[in-house]
């Protein structure tokens, strides 16, 4: 059995949902489709959970919806009407965008998480009706009736455990479910949201709660490439690579599949596709456990990501003084920071941020507390940083890897401020210049990939 979701993309216009029916005909075990809201259908489009953010602000200020209201609609309309519906036929579904407003809601935070929601609920009630239409054996399913629970936070809730068993007594229904993505219900009975791009974690919560065989994700790119298209031209289509080998990449920046996601496909061990919707007779890309995988080339993919920043300490003695990180920590975690990183030498320090977390007042409160309380000799905020992620399970036997990274940016010129390999040894994290990451990703993968 499979379990096979869509995203923004592929639902974005009724053309697209006759791609996504086909896909769900051509294979009788795609049992579980999950849906996204529909997304862009061109560069300057609006997402319609974008649109939805919006109406639940002006709701929350008082203000008038209609427009917004016209503009969400008429993209369900559209699309039912590429499959000839009329509008009493789907007028349930307007019912319920207009009826958002009028009901009750925990706080400002569920109000917004549940008019979000929406955008995947009307996608995946007007997936299944079409379905229906077409005489196909197919219903919607709701998080609710299904079991699919998550904690209570409105806007960035987690699984619980009791979904999964939920989930697995669905297995036997003969029908194909159709279910939205994105969220879930908490146990007080609230719509709470995973983060943005989240339906592709509900995918891979049904695929572990399934226990299916293949979790289908279908986008708008015909496989993970081995680099950013924008900074190395056709890049190498990865065929295969393991869990591990997708989520240190993720974590500099490849995209395509939610990094959250993950975890549920790797506890469930379930095998992971990702597929183009507008090309499924493609392979794209399989994600697999480590056993049984015996990696061809030495390198899987090269990643870089700019949202990084690093505190730079210097100490003389630093080495000798006991406590001085047991600080360092107690200071990061009263301002609530996290850091990723802290490659350390002998009398000094550098400790690596997701900036994000950040507001300028913000860091300098913490920079100021760490010159009290630490005292360095020199305190420096490098703001503009980058990661550079190069990721394979091939490096672990491989003997000057390293030196294929490095010469090449020697050449260019191009400093490294930091190298780390993880314990792992299947990733080789460098740091450099924010300016200088596109170039130095180009030059690295030349050295693997040329
Ligand atoms: N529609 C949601 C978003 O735009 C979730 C998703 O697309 O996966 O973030």
């Amino acid at each position: 059995m499979k379990v096979v979701k869509f995203g923004g993309s592929s639902l974005a216009s009724g053309e697209q949902f006759q791609k996504v029916i086909n896909i769900i005909n051509a294979d009788p075990t795609r049992k579980v489709i999950v849906t996204s809201a529909p997304g862009k259908r061109f560069e300057h489009d609006v997402k319609v959970t974008d649109l939805l953010i919006k109406y639940a602000e002006l709701t929350l200020e008082k203000k008038d919806c209609s427009a917004v209201i016209e503009q969400i609609w008429s993209r369900y309309y559209d699309i039912a009407t590429f499959f000839q519906l009329n509008s009493e036929q789907v007028a349930f579904l307007k019912q319920e965008l207009l009826a958002l407003p009028a009901a009750h809601y925990a706080s400002a935070d569920f109000l917004l998480a549940a008019f979000k929601a929406h955008g995947e609920k009307l996608s995946a009630q007007l997936l299944a009706h079409i379905l229906q239409e077409k005489q196909l054996p197919a219903r919607y399913l709701d998080p609710k009736e299904a079991g699919f629970l998550v904690s209570d936070v409105a806007d960035d809730a987690q699984v619980l455990d009791a979904t999964y068993e939920n989930l697995y007594n669905w297995r036997e229904t003969p029908d194909i479910m159709v279910v939205p993505g994105f969220y879930g219900i908490t146990p007080t009975g609230n719509i709470a949201t995973f983060s943005r791009g989240g339906s592709d974690i509900t995918g891979a919560i049904w695929a572990r709660g399934l226990q299916a065989d293949l979790y289908e994700n279908f986008t708008d790119v015909n496989a993970i490439y081995a680099a950013d298209p924008r900074i190395v031209a056709k890049p190498h289509p990865i065929k295969i690579m393991t869990y591990r080998e997708l989520r240190e990449l993720s974590y500099a920046g490849f995209s395509v599949f939610h990094d959250e996601a993950l975890i549920p496909a790797i506890q469930g061990q379930v095998l992971i596709n990702v597929k183009n919707t507008n090309h499924p007779e493609l392979p794209g890309t399989m994600i697999v456990p480590k056993k049984n995988f015996h990696p061809k080339n030495t390198v899987t993919g090269v990643a870089s990501s700019k949202h990084f920043a690093a505190l730079y300490l210097h100490k003389y003695l630093l080495n000798k003084e006991t406590g001085f990180t047991l600080k360092l920590l107690q200071i990061f975690y009263k301002f609530n920071i996290s850091y990723e990183h802290m490659p350390s030498g002998i009398d000094d320090l550098t400790v690596i941020f997701d900036k994000r977390q950040f507001t300028p007042s913000l860091r300098e409160e913490m920079c100021a507390e760490i010159e009290k309380v630490i005292q360095p000799d020199q305190l420096e905020w490098i703001n503009d940083y980058a990661i550079i992620m190069v990721v394979g399970e091939g490096l672990r036997n491989k003997i000057g890897a390293m030196k294929k990274i490095t010469v090449p940016l020697a050449e260019k010129k191009i400093a490294i401020h930091m190298i780390n390999q993880g314990a792992s040894r299947i990733s080789i994290m460098l740091g450099t210049k924010k300016a200088d990451a596109p170039a130095a990703v180009a030059q690295i993968y030349q050295q693997f990939f040329a």
